[in-house]
């Protein structure tokens, strides 16, 4: 199961996270360096893509979250595990 992100989602994320980033106390904080990652990751059109297993984070919680780099099962596994099929 797998959704990927239309570019006017992608656009909407990428104008939150520059808002979120302005308002961002100091360069280095660590709500700056998610929302800056975040970017990056938009820039190298990885965003929404979970850092640990690859699959799509789900929307809804990139929604609630758009600095999140896990999806549900990696956020919530207890440790790093491949549970491929
Ligand atoms: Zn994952």
């Amino acid at each position: 199961m797998s959704q990927s992100l239309s570019p006017r989602q992608l656009r909407s994320f990428r104008v939150e996270l520059e808002e979120l980033l302005a308002e961002a106390p100091a360069p280095g904080a660590p709500g700056g360096e998610a929302c800056r990652n975040a970017l990056a990751r938009l820039d190298a059109g990885v965003f929404g893509v979970c850092s640990v297993c690859g699959e799509f984070i789900e929307l809804n919680r990139l929604v609630a979250s758009p600095t999140e780099t896990l999806c549900l099962s990696c956020r919530t596994a207890p440790q790093r595990r491949h549970e491929r099929e």
